[in-house]
């Protein structure tokens, strides 16, 4: 087991689109993740095991090494920063983008601006860059409600078809970055199992190239 394989994974739409490429990889979980409870799992490879993590911890189990790999959105790597992490492979999937949003035709106040999301670091950063000054206001979901309720003026979030935000009667606004599923891998692991990660980096990587050749 000195090379056993800890897969940290994150459930939902990630899950849905990592699966079938973990499979290509000929790593397959033994039950049904979806609809079980548990949150570790055995695969058809007997030195491999999936857990199923809230996306936000997977960098978290990574970088500490209680998972030696993970397949992360590149969002919460922004948010996170990413350090004690190698980030060797774009997995190409669950794209979507990282955008800040407004109400319909709505201009920003003169003064400062108030900016509700889950993406402290990021929105932060953002307005930094752009010598804006913003009242970071954190939420944990719902984001679109915060300016109808007059609770912030923008919003950062994700935005895939833009159908939430239209819904709700926003627009995009600024894009601040593209969002796909990394596959992550911690430091130490990349040392010491370095034959185990290897192997699956290079059969996840002929997954992903044989997807985009089709
Ligand atoms: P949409 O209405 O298609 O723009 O999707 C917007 C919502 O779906 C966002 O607020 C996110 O919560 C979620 N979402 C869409 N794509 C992703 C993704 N790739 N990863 C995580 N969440 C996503």
């Amino acid at each position: 087991m000195a090379q056993g394989l800890t897969i940290a994974l994150t459930k939902g739409r990630i899950l849905k689109e990592t699966l079938p490429l973990l499979a290509e990889a000929g790593i397959e979980p033994l039950e049904d993740i979806a609809s079980s409870r548990k949150l570790i799992f055995d695969t058809s490879q007997p030195d491999v095991r999936l857990v199923v993590l809230r996306g936000s911890d997977v960098p978290t189990y990574v970088r500490l090494g209680a998972a030696d790999v993970g397949v992360s959105g590149k969002d919460m790597l922004l948010e996170s920063g990413g350090a004690g992490l190698y980030e060797p492979l774009d997995l190409g999937i669950a794209r979507c983008r990282l955008m800040t949003a407004g109400l319909v035709g709505k201009p920003l106040p003169l003064g400062r601006v108030r900016v509700a999301t889950k993406f402290v670091n990021i929105a932060r950063q953002h307005f930094a860059e752009r010598g804006i000054q913003a009242d970071i206001i954190k939420l944990y979901g719902a984001m679109e409600l915060a300016p109808l309720m007059d609770l912030a003026d923008l919003i950062v979030d994700i935005v895939d078809t833009g159908n939430t935000l239209r819904a709700n009667g926003m627009e995009p606004r600024e894009l601040i970055a593209h969002v796909s599923s990394r596959l992550v891998v911690n430091k130490a692991a990349m040392k010491c199992k370095h034959e185990s990660v290897q192997a699956l980096v290079a059969r996840l990587r002929a997954a992903v190239e044989r997807r985009a050749a089709a």
